[in-house]
């Protein structure tokens, strides 16, 4: 019996493998103008014309080749990029595979002119389905030129395949604008048929946004900055009023490649929560950067999904990065990471059905004076009354128009809780070391000291842990705990934010030997702690972005247990001052109340 099978054809290989590298004319876009910044272009041209389908040109200015290297690079696996397996994990250039070039070379004619800086001469391929046509020396500018045409011309299926030219233009617009936002730093520009439709110089970011999305935008963005030992984030987001109706204006980049996560998109949609409506999504342009080592990009063959190993802390460093930048610039009212809305709807009248406000207006009200109306209430009668409408008006009458804020007692009278402080007036009572009585402009406010503890160590904690890990400290005996078979399976799961919130310990089977618990906890406390966080990451629903704070939440409430007795006068104090600093004080992380307000009129009414 003969032997069947038989190596595939060099071409026929190229073949199959450019329907998984290109897919359409935007693919060639996103690969040519990724190997132009990859040879350290600082000025990239792209020129199409119908849709892709006839020509995609991308002149380069970067470090041109050789000749050697411009007939090697349309050959598979062949890259200057990669020479060994670790040089995988630590990429920084775009590409890596090697085997763009082939692909596009299979399946379409392409004309190559390059030259490197110190050639006099340049060299120019011609090339058609694998095969080299024409090669001589040419003259050209240093850098590199891409023509690809008639793509797809020995594939019909996938020419047939392709859309209109508006639709195929607009994924070229995609793929441009990603990789322009990319890198701003650069000078690009898109001719489509002899029209300019980008022309963007190098810039720095928020210039380089502007410059695509349109000038007004530059009031929408919010800037982002976070830095810590996992990952640094820069970037904007867009201002909560011009969210979108599509997800068109979110842009995530890793290490200055754009990628697609719908994990991370959900943590910024979060951070939005409350602030847009249903259904609208929030803009944004967030740059991650990260040791390459903790990513893996090797997962799709245009590498626009991307692994990261520490998937659940970035997620809970986003969040909580955009809403401190959307508090920090006023947008959103409160910073609770825990809040699922940033609406300042206290946790207890979620469940009840809203009623409509009521003002209470004074009717005797008069704008334009500061004793009570003489004259009725009537606007006319009001302006006559000043010695307006009357033939005698006299400069008195005009000073008195322009007095309107001195007489800030007639305004209508809205009701308003005033929770600040009276400071002139603070005194702290103690009552057995669980509640604190202090006075305030509208009445006395109760604290309870437990709750009150709960909420600083929780805000203290989550604050903290984003930029490092939280202090740990050692046990003198390790801690023992059995654990069932399902709690044991949650808690490794969740180990590494485990440890990094102060937890260090081993298993042996089902009992946990722990070494070192978060500095904040009390040995006593513990027990208590490890309950609360099994409680939530063994039997309940809940997100992988919200395990920070879950198990933050239970330190804090195990802490808060142990603290509660204040003893003196002093600690009541302090205790008070750094519940005010807090961004949230009237409600723990659990949303529990923490101040209950006596107004003086709840006072007065039990005399
Ligand atoms: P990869 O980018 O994965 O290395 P490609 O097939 O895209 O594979 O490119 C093959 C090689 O050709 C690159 O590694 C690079 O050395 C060279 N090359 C491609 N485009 C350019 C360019 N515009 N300027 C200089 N060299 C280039
Ligand atoms: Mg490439």
């Amino acid at each position: 019996m003969s032997d069947v099978i038989k190596l595939l054809p060099d071409h026929i290989a190229n073949q199959i493998a450019a329907g998984e590298v290109i897919q359409r004319p935007a693919s060639v876009v996103k690969e040519m103008v990724e190997n132009a910044i990859d040879a350290g272009a600082s000025k990239v041209q792209v020129i199409i014309k119908d849709a892709g389908k006839t020509l995609i040109q991308i002149i380069d200015n970067g470090s041109g080749m050789t000749e050697n290297d411009a007939v090697m690079s349309f050959e598979r696996h062949a890259t200057s990029k990669v020479r060994k397996a670790e040089d995988l994990f630590a990429l920084t250039t775009k590409g890596f595979r090697g085997e763009a070039l082939a692909s596009i070379a299979a399946i379409a004619h392409v004309v190559l002119k390059t030259r490197k800086e110190e050639a006099e001469t340049g060299i120019s391929i011609e090339i058609e389905g694998s095969k080299i046509k024409k090669k001589e020396a040419c003259v050209c500018p240093v850098g590199t030129s891409f023509e690809v045409k008639n793509l797809f011309y020995n594939v019909p299926a996938r020419r047939n395949f392709l859309k209109s030219d508006n639709v195929e233009f607009n994924h070229i617009i995609d793929e441009f604008e990603r990789i322009a936002l990319a890198h701003p730093d650069i000078t690009i520009s898109l001719h489509h048929n002899d029209n300019e439709i980008y022309s963007l110089h190098s810039a720095i970011l928020r210039k380089r946004i502007v410059d695509i999305l349109g000038r007004n935008s530059n009031d929408k963005l919010v800037p982002i900055e976070e830095s810590t030992d996992i990952v640094k984030i820069t970037g904007y987001v867009g201002k909560p009023e011009f969210a979108k109706k599509t997800r068109g204006e979110q842009f995530l980049f890793v290490n200055d490649r754009f990628f697609k996560d719908s994990f991370f998109s959900h943590s910024l949609s979060k951070a939005f929560d409350g602030l847009i409506q249903p259904k609208m999504f929030p803009s944004f342009f967030l740059y991650l950067d990260i040791d390459p080592k903790k990513i893996d990009v090797n997962v799709h063959p245009t590498k626009t999904e991307i692994k990261f190993e520490e998937d659940k802390l970035i997620y809970s460093i986003i969040l909580s990065s955009v809403r401190q930048a959307l508090g920090k610039y006023n947008i959103a009212p409160t910073l609770d990471f825990n809040r699922e809305t940033s609406f300042d709807i206290p946790y207890d009248m979620h469940s009840k059905p809203v009623v409509e406000p009521t003002i209470h207006v004074n009717k005797n009200y008069n704008p334009f004076q500061s004793s009570p109306a003489k004259t009725g209430n009537s606007f006319t009668a009001a302006i006559k009354a000043e010695g307006f409408g009357s033939n005698d008006a006299s400069p008195k009458d005009w000073q008195s128009f322009y007095k309107v804020e001195e007489v800030e007692e007639a305004v209508p009278e809205v009701v308003e809780l005033n929770l600040e402080i009276d400071n002139h007036l603070t005194k702290n009572f103690l009552i057995r070391g669980k509640y604190i009585l202090t006075n305030c402009k509208s009445g006395i406010l109760v604290i309870d000291c437990q709750r009150a503890t709960e909420r600083i160590v929780y805000d203290e904690l989550i604050n903290k842990f984003i930029s490092n890990p939280i202090s740990s400290q050692k046990l003198l005996f390790p801690l023992e705990r059995e654990f069932s078979s399902n709690e044991k399976n949650e808690w490794i799961n969740n180990q590494v934010m485990l440890e990094r919130l102060g937890f260090l310990g081993e298993f042996q089977e089902l009992n946990l030997s722990l070494s070192a618990i978060p500095a904040v906890l009390q040995e006593e406390s513990i027990h208590d702690c490890i309950n609360l966080i099994l409680e939530s990451i063994a039997y309940q629903e809940i997100g992988k972005g919200e395990i920070a704070h879950v198990i933050v939440q239970s330190i804090a409430s195990a802490t808060g247990k142990r603290k509660a007795t204040i003893q003196n006068n002093e600690s009541a104090e302090a205790l008070v001052e750094q519940l005010f600093q807090c961004t949230e004080h009237s409600f723990t992380p659990r949303g529990k109340k923490i101040i209950q307000t006596l107004t003086i009129e709840e006072i007065s009414l039990k005399f």
